[in-house]
């Protein structure tokens, strides 16, 4: 049976930045409730050795690590509801209203909208199969595994470019792969590409394929010229997919203004959106730094400025009772 749950404070998503967001506004007493998606524990989830997220000596776990941060949360008194949000409601401002897939209605004082950005894949075979195992979609995080190794980027936007020239920090031989001769990245950071003696150029190539070698690992890339249609192969230790990234916005749409990408457009600085009491943390937000730290910074400040949000709410509001008595 569908229930109405009343909360004040809503958080959709459960990534590092919702759970973070959790954290911060059970300990402030606004029993928060997590709506989960359909990804509990966000992106880190589907990766394997974390070895950026501060407070861990050795490497940890994607997984292991969402699950300590959800258990954190639910200790200091979040409800974790299994459900996806189909339909907002931010008219008239808070109270603001939350659909669920699940038929549940919630019933929040205050949201924070923390529904990350996937990024995207080429959809050829081998790469779920290999990813991990060589194949990846973000240098940063995994750049650190191919110290000396021979890698390939696929892409020819800001993203690729820039992994290209964070991988030579780790390996001397850096190809990038992209499907016309010319790419759509900044000047500047093209110039930096091809001045890098670590960075060579394939043009007018699309990866038909990720292949393993013989230990299970990625082994070769299968190419196909975009002019001529000739088959090739390149040897590669590691293929990062950097062909642009979607953040989870189809349900804002309309309701609260976003970029040309559709990232959630916040008060520089701030989580805050345009909608007093509404704020956007993480991923959804951010396409520049995409870490899990970054996210989860971005999640404690959204509870801050919540909790901010809500002691202003309840002053409103007792001096509307005061005065109408
Ligand atoms: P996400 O983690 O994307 O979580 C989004 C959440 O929103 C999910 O729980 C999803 O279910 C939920 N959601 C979406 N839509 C709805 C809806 N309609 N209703 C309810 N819930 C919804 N970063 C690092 O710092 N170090 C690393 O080593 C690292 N490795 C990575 C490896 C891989 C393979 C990938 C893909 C990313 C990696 N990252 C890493 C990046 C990191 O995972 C992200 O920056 C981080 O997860 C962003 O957190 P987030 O909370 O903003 O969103
Ligand atoms: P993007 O600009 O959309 O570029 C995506 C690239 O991937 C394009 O070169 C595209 O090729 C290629 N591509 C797309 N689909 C492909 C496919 N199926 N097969 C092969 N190649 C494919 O994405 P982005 O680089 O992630 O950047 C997204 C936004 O973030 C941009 O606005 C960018 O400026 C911004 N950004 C800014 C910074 C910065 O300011 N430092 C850093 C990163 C990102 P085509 O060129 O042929 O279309």
């Amino acid at each position: 049976m569908a229930t109405t749950h009343r909360t004040k404070m809503l958080i959709i998503g459960s990534g590092p930045a919702g759970y973070s967001a959790a954290i911060y506004g059970a300990r402030a007493m606004l029993e928060p409730i997590v709506v989960q998606g359909l990804q509990p524990g966000g992106q880190l989830t589907i990766t394997t050795d974390v070895e950026n997220y501060p407070g861990f000596r050795d490497v940890v776990q994607g997984p292991w690590l969402m699950e300590e941060m959800k258990a954190q949360a639910e200790h200091v008194g979040t409800r974790m509801m299994y459900d996806i949000i189909t339909e907002v409601d931010f008219e008239g401002g808070s109270p603001f209203r939350a659909l669920g897939d699940s038929g549940d209605e919630y019933i929040a004082d205050t949201i924070v909208i923390a529904t990350g950005a996937q990024a995207k894949w080429l959809g050829v075979p081998g790469e779920v199969e290999l990813g991990g195992k060589g194949v990846s979609a973000c240098a940063t995080c995994d750049g650190f595994f191919y110290r000396g190794k021979k890698v390939a980027v696929i892409g020819g936007g800001n993203t690729a470019v820039e992994e290209a020239l964070y991988l030579t920090n780790h390996s001397d031989d850096v190809t990038l792969i992209h499907r016309r001769d010319e790419l759509r990245a900044e000047k500047i950071l093209q110039e930096r590409l091809f001045k890098s003696p670590k960075i060579s150029t394939l043009w007018n190539k699309s990866v038909t394929s990720f292949q393993p070698g013989e230990d299970g690992t990625l082994g070769h890339l299968v190419l196909e010229d975009t002019q001529t249609g000739e088959t090739s192969t390149l040897e590669v230790d590691g293929a990062f997919v950097a062909i642009g990234h979607a953040p989870a916005t189809e349900l804002f749409k309309g309701k609260l203004p976003m970029d040309d990408s559709g990232y959630l457009l916040t008060e520089p600085g701030t989580p805050k959106t345009v909608i007093p009491g509404v704020f956007a943390a993480g991923d959804v937000t951010d396409h520049v730094y995409r870490q899990a730290v970054t996210a989860a910074g971005m999640g404690c400040m959204a509870a801050l400025d919540g909790e901010r949000f809500l002691a202003t709410l309840e002053e409103s509001r007792e001096e509307a009772v005061e005065a109408a008595e």
